[in-house]
């Protein structure tokens, strides 16, 4: 609430003027680009640490996530390659014809990198990417490519995720926002699980003002299955701080994800 506040002065003090120029900073990958808006460089900061309210009920969320390690792979992979063996006969096949004798240990091995995420911890990635940086105008990353795994029918769903932050004195190395992407997607999910868990992990890591989380994916299982919407796509987005309270800022980073 409070940020919500402190923002909307900020925003009072010099109306609209929302036409944002997009300035791409040439370190930058392709598909990164750094968005400054007028409207957010000037006026109060709020003080490190307000931010955190917003979120306490899930901090620790992601702290210890960590639940797999490479050993464990090696373990899991001759019963997870079995398992597989078991599959294709129950499809009918004949897991000894020529085609398939590796299928099993391929498949295992595969769906292990499918869901490497549960290898890595947010955590991790943070460390010595956080950085204090007199910057307060949004940072968007967009068109992070996505690939996750559906946890109700175990096929891929895929797609870009867009990232907006409003720092408050704290910024995160931009490849780190991908990173963070690949650690959650990397995991049995649902599409507004991850979206949420990203915005959270941001949060937690950067207290800003504000953070916008959108994906849009489509889905194996819808596609390939049912009715086959071929060229279905679902979109989540998950808005926290002054994205959430404030219209004006969630619009400007809507606005801009599609430009
Ligand atoms: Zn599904």
């Amino acid at each position: 609430m409070e940020l919500s506040k402190q923002h909307q002065l900020r925003q009072n003090e010099k109306p609209a003027a929302s036409t944002s120029t997009s300035a791409v900073n040439g370190h930058l990958e392709d598909r990164t680009f750094i968005t400054r808006s007028p409207d957010h460089s000037r006026g109060p900061q709020v003080a490190p640490g307000e931010a955190s309210s917003h979120s306490a009920s899930i901090m620790e969320s992601w702290k210890e996530e960590r639940t797999r390690s490479v050993e464990d792979n090696e373990m899991s992979l001759p019963s997870l390659a079995a398992a597989y063996t078991t599959i294709l006969r129950g499809l009918g096949e004949d897991p000894q014809r020529q085609g398939l004798l590796k299928t099993p240990w391929r498949a295992a091995t595969a769906m292990q990198y499918f869901t490497k995420g549960y290898q890595e911890k947010i955590t991790d990635v943070l460390n010595d990417a956080i950085f204090d940086e007199d910057h307060d105008e949004m940072v968007i990353v967009k068109d992070i490519d996505m690939f996750s795994m559906c946890e109700h029918h175990l096929v891929p769903f895929n797609g870009k995720v867009h990232i907006g932050y409003l720092p408050n004195k704290r910024v995160l190395g931009l490849s780190k926002l991908a990173r963070i992407v690949e650690i959650y997607s990397r995991r049995l999910q649902v599409q507004e699980r991850l979206t949420k868990q990203i915005a959270v992990a941001i949060t937690e890591a950067l207290q800003p003002a504000g953070v916008g989380v959108v994906i849009e994916a489509t889905h194996m299982c819808m596609v390939m299955r049912g009715v086959q919407k071929m060229n279905s796509k679902t979109v989540t987005s998950t808005m926290l701080g002054v994205f959430r309270e404030d219209p004006k800022t969630r619009e400007e980073f809507l606005t801009l994800i599609k430009s």
